[in-house]
């Protein structure tokens, strides 16, 4: 399958942010999603980005000021996707390591 398809191999690497992944408060700027914790894909992503942007548009909706909106959403989402990423730091080696694969049939 790898070989025989239309094109050449591409090498997609998976990266990863350090854990923890912070930075210093800047007014009416902050991030979201992958770009505030890049961790690997071992299956929070895209819920964690769906539940960032959920609480990003709830603190604009009911704070005075997109500073506050900011700072309430960065005071949640900033422990909560640190403590994750510790959790799951070197575990795509582990996903993907060429060892377990030769093993897989077998288990
Ligand atoms: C192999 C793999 C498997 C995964 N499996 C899972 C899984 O099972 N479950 C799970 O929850 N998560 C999984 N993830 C993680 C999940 O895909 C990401 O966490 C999620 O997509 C992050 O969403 P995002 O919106 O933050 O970023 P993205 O989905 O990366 O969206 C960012 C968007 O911004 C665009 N963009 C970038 N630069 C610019 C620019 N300058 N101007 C305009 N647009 C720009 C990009 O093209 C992209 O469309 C997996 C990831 C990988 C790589």
């Amino acid at each position: 399958m790898i070989t025989d398809n239309d094109g050449p191999y591409v090498d997609r690497p998976i990266f990863a942010l350090p854990a923890p992944h912070t930075w210093d408060h800047t007014p009416g700027v902050t991030l979201l999603g992958d770009a505030a914790h890049l961790m690997p894909p071992l299956g929070v992503g895209v819920n964690l980005a769906m539940l960032d942007a959920s609480e990003l548009a709830l603190a604009l909706a009911r704070s005075a000021t997109v500073d506050d909106a900011v700072r309430t959403y960065e005071k949640t989402m900033l422990p909560r996707s640190a403590d994750l990423a510790r959790k799951l730091e070197g575990g795509a080696e582990h996903l993907l390591s060429v060892h377990d694969a030769a093993d897989a049939p077998a288990r």
